[in-house]
């Protein structure tokens, strides 16, 4: 037997067994165990059950006890941001807010070119270190999970440089870091082609290394009408599905039309459907293409949300992620969208934490955390309450007192503001 470690007692856990991937849930659907254990062996969970029982089974166990009142969860799990950039956009912000239209603010040196100047500025390490403080700041927040995508750097040397930055972010963080390529974010500025020239470049010169380095497993691109259309990419994921890449898309945030080659080349997810229509929601929940709802690019931009009801109404599977980028989301807070989006689009407690942990983790590939059962990893996050409820209630102010990952208790590295003071981010 290897070695136990026992923590406890919990006033309820939320194991979030049982939940389906797709379609609507009802708070009486989560699993609640009170005063409660969770037995953990190397990384992963080995028991969850009533305290007093798993102090007398394991008496063996290292027992961690806890004083006070807690709700145990899984770890978030956060499927979609772009934490690995140089610059700040905040002269952005402000003109937008100050009814400045989009064309004006690229015309006075903003958008995403801004933050690629300001990335390709810098040298791998350094933005591995932003990787890795903007990491920190997740995990002691409790997210234990965390897509990186690239795609400011625009060249296969800048998008190498951004993909291996996250790689090497890795060794100075405990969160998972899960790499995406977006080379396919816009067609940079200083390419003289057309969009289906870059795509062919990237694909012919990018994709070989991505593989042979193991850089990355899954492939990004923005379809939209500022930046790819559908007839563009399908060929450009056609040419990653050969080479076994997974697929995701920015698809349906101003026009419609991205869902639908998420859906025609078997994307693992469709993220953003702020603009879908019923039919492009209909036919997304009928399909095993996860929806991913971004409440704070919405929140950064003033529009619309995701019709998160509608899609698991339509029995769809539904996650949320934070699209953390220094452009439209840079609030960085999961929890805290998350429990604003519930707001508005009259989401149960269940189907919120659903959506930031196992079905996030669906859209990432991943069949191995996001609920507390057997074999599950041990990532877990303890909130000091004794009612689940009181977690989306404080709408993200009340943050985890303790996080596990894999097994470990997490130490805090970068909390709160100190990433922002660092002066790397
Ligand atoms: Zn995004």
């Amino acid at each position: 037997m290897k070695k136990l470690k026992l923590i406890g007692p919990i006033s309820q856990v939320l194991t979030l067994d049982h939940l389906p991937l797709k379609g609507a849930l009802k708070d009486d659907q989560l699993e609640l165990i009170e005063q409660a254990g969770i037995l953990i062996e190397e990384e992963k969970i080995f028991q969850v059950g009533k305290w007093e029982n798993l102090t007398k089974q394991f008496p063996e166990a290292e027992i961690f006890e806890l004083k006070g009142d807690y709700v145990a969860m899984p770890g978030m799990v956060d499927c979609h941001t772009h934490i690995c950039f140089g610059g700040s956009r905040a002269k952005d912000f402000a003109m937008r807010n100050a009814g400045k239209t989009y064309l004006e603010i690229a015309q006075s040196g903003g958008g995403i070119w801004e933050t690629v100047t300001q990335t390709r500025k810098l040298s791998q390490v350094d933005l591995a270190k932003i990787t890795a403080n903007h990491a920190n700041r997740h995990l002691s927040e409790g997210v234990t999970t965390i897509e990186v995508k690239s795609g400011y750097g625009l060249s296969v040397e800048e998008e190498l440089k951004m993909l291996r930055a996250i790689q090497e972010a890795k060794s100075l963080t405990s969160a998972d870091l899960i790499p995406t390529c977006l080379a396919a974010h816009m067609k940079p500025k200083d390419f003289s082609g057309t969009n289906p020239e870059y795509l062919e470049m990237i694909s012919t010169e990018l994709f070989p290394i991505l593989n042979k380095e193991n850089l990355t497993q899954r492939i990004d691109a923005f379809v939209e009408k500022s930046a790819f259309s559908p007839d563009e990419i399908k060929p450009y994921f056609q040419k990653a599905k050969e080479m076994s890449f997974d697929l995701t898309v920015h698809a349906d945030q101003f026009t419609v039309g991205g869902s639908k080659v998420a859906l025609e080349s078997g994307a693992l997810s469709a993220d953003h459907l702020e603009a879908s229509g019923d039919e492009e929601i209909r036919n997304l929940a009928q399909s095993n293409t996860l929806a991913v709802a971004l409440p704070g690019a919405s929140i950064g931009l003033g529009c619309s949300f995701t019709p998160a009801r509608k899609v698991l109404d339509q029995g769809g599977a539904l996650a949320i992620a934070s699209d953390w980028n220094p452009g439209s989301a840079p609030m960085g807070d999961l929890l805290a969208q998350a429990s604003i989006l519930a707001t508005f689009e009259k989401l149960s407690t269940a189907e919120v934490l659903a959506g930031i942990t196992f079905r996030a983790a669906a859209a990432l590939g991943l069949a191995d955390r996001g609920k507390l059962t057997q074999g599950q990893l041990a990532d877990f996050i303890l909130f000091p309450t004794k009612d689940y409820r009181e977690i989306l209630y404080h709408q993200g102010k009340m943050k985890p007192m303790e996080v596990w990952k894999s097994g470990s208790k997490e130490v805090r590295k970068t909390g709160g503001m100190d990433a922002l003071k660092s002066g790397v981010r």
